[in-house]
């Protein structure tokens, strides 16, 4: 009954390695380190360091492992580089996920959850948006996760497979104890960013446009806490060992705030007034982006702890001060007696 978790040494990968370890559960993680960081998994899990592609290393896992269960997180995830390079992004997320679903297959793996977005909805025009809406994604990368949710599906119905796709909305957040959180370097999304300028990493942050008919002029979204999404796999293996059939289902809250309200957020948790500059809208940003959450709702059995902007920003901030304490201590290490 072991668990494969490919990309745990990632930023939700590693929330939900933790909760499975926490549960109980027998976990194994295949992770290139590519982003992710082995230091992000709890003691004692057995991590394989290659691609998820290498159906050899995969097969060979699931067979000494005893593997009847995959999370699949490895892949890549930045919008702008999906669109510089396309191809990368096909490699990486879809081609990446018909080799693991290959060694699913012949290791005869029962269950699979996917890591999928609600980038598959492009620009919709029910909001909030439900999982039926039509899928028309606006990058390569959104387009790479959708072509794994049909290959997924086709799988599924040729094998004895069973599916989880989670549409993930904006995750954001940390661990609530700060064990773990976002590490990887460069990040764009707004509460890292917001984090960043409230510890005086980044001098200011900037708006994305503030003339959008929104309330406030700023975009909209439904940010959900990462742990609060760690807890969705799990409850999403529960579903499938009960015999649930293949679903795809949205992760969010079902609840928007504004970017400008997210900012506030961060300036209220951290108590810091840092600089914000209203700026020009950025291209592809999507105006509004909420999800309709009565399918997970009616489907999972799956409560989220951590349904509250000033929580989220305090959980992201308190990482972000733990991350910057220990860059500090080390760069202390590295002076010369
Ligand atoms: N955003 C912003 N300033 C930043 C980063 C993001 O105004 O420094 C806005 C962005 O334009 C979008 C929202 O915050 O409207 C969420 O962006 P993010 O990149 O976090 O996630 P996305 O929704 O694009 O996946």
């Amino acid at each position: 009954m072991t668990v494969l978790v490919t990309g745990g040494a990632g930023y939700i990968g590693s929330h939900t390695v933790l909760a499975l370890v926490e549960s109980g559960a027998s976990v194994v993680v295949i992770d290139n380190l590519s982003t992710g960081f082995s230091t992000a998994l709890p003691e004692g899990v057995p991590l394989f360091i290659g691609d998820a592609a290498d159906e050899n290393l995969v097969e060979g896992v699931i067979a000494a492992h005893g593997v009847t269960s995959i999370i699949h997180f490895a892949g890549s995830v930045v919008v702008p580089d999906s669109m510089r390079d396309p191809l990368a992004y096909y490699r990486n997320n879809t081609m990446t996920t018909r080799n693991l679903l290959n060694a699913a297959i012949k290791g005869q793996v029962k269950n699979f959850i996917f890591s999928s977005t609600a980038a598959v909805y492009g620009n919709p025009e029910q909001m909030p948006v439900p999982e039926i809406a039509p899928t028309r994604p606006l990058s390569p990368y959104g387009s790479s996760k959708l072509m794994t949710e049909i290959m997924l599906h086709d799988v599924a119905t040729a094998h004895e497979l069973n599916y989880v796709v989670l549409r993930y909305f904006n995750v954001a957040g940390a661990d609530p104890q700060a064990r773990i959180g976002l590490q990887t370097a460069g990040a764009t999304h707004l509460l890292k960013i917001a984090v960043e300028a409230a510890t005086g990493q980044r001098a200011k942050i900037d708006v994305f446009g503030t003339d959008y008919p929104t309330p406030d002029g700023s975009c909209i979204r439904d940010f959900i806490h990462v742990s609060d999404l760690a807890q969705a796999h799990l409850a999403a293996l529960s579903y499938l060992n009960q015999g649930g059939t293949s679903v795809t289902l949205n992760c969010g809250y079902g609840r928007g705030y504004s970017v400008l309200e997210t900012i506030e957020a961060v300036r209220r948790v951290s108590g810091r007034n840092f600089a914000v500059q209203m700026s020009p809208r950025r291209s592809g940003d999507i105006m509004t982006m909420i999800a309709d959450t009565t399918r997970i709702g009616a489907t999972l059995d799956w409560t989220p702890r951590y349904d509250d902007l000033d929580t989220i920003a305090a959980h992201a901030l308190a990482w972000e001060e733990k991350l910057l304490q220990d860059r500090l201590a080390n760069r202390q290490d590295a002076v010369p007696a």
